[in-house]
């Protein structure tokens, strides 16, 4: 992958999947339809709820979570006032639950978020919290068997909420072979230079403090 692609300012890498919808690096297509058909066969559909997000998108929930006008929760899951936190709290917060545009794991094509769609009840609005994916939850069983079974198809969980900065994500799922290579493309400088272009709320404290960021966010992850 080139810097657009790492950094998700152009889709080059990326194919568009229509059963189940989605979009990929092409290379992930594959390996993810392999994995579905083997769930499939043991009454399970998972399906992503999300996969490629590019750039811009990012830069619209971050920018949105730091001006309040998108909701904004701390790392416990409370309610941040942004008009009464300062603008390091706010970069904080969003980090618990956001990435920062340009070094999301979703800009590469190689995560996605799964959902049971066989277990979604008509309607339902699908949340992404760890409630869903624990015991007694809707998704419990497509966790337990993606636990067991997404490494034999080359998928691995990067935030288990131990070495990642990022809080426990039981639904994000990464396909390793493709997207190792890309973590360690992904550069301080490849993603200083994507901010530095980027009209981002908080872009000069964020470059200030970016190796530090990087490390956290993007080199350090969780490995089975
Ligand atoms: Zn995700």
């Amino acid at each position: 992958m080139n810097d657009g692609e790492l950094t998700g300012q152009v889709r080059t890498h990326i194919a568009d999947v229509l059963e189940p919808a989605c979009a990929l690096h092409a290379h992930v297509v594959a390996p993810l339809l392999s994995l579905r058909r083997a769930a499939l066969a043991d009454g399970f559909d998972p399906v992503p709820h999300s996969s490629f997000r590019d750039f811009s998108r990012q830069l619209t929930i971050w920018n949105g979570k730091f001006s309040g006008e998108r909701p904004l929760l701390d790392a416990s899951g409370q309610r941040v006032d942004a008009s009464a936190s300062t603008p390091h709290e706010r970069i904080e917060a969003i980090l618990a639950w956001s990435a920062l545009p340009g070094a999301s794991r979703h800009h590469w094509g190689t995560d996605v978020d799964f959902i049971d769609g066989r277990a979604t009840p008509p309607g339902y609005r699908v949340q992404l919290t760890p409630e869903e994916f624990a015991p007694g939850g809707l998704y419990a069983p497509l966790a337990e068997w993606l636990e067991a079974n997404a490494a034999r198809f080359g998928f691995f969980r990067p935030f288990r909420g131990v070495l990642s900065g990022v809080q426990a994500e039981p639904w994000h799922f990464s396909f390793a072979p493709v997207a190792d290579q890309a973590r360690r493309n992904l550069r301080p400088a490849v993603l200083r230079k994507a901010i530095e272009a980027a009209p981002l709320l908080g872009k000069e404290l964020v470059l200030a403090r970016l190796d530090e960021l990087h490390a956290r966010y993007v080199a350090n992850i969780d490995w089975p």
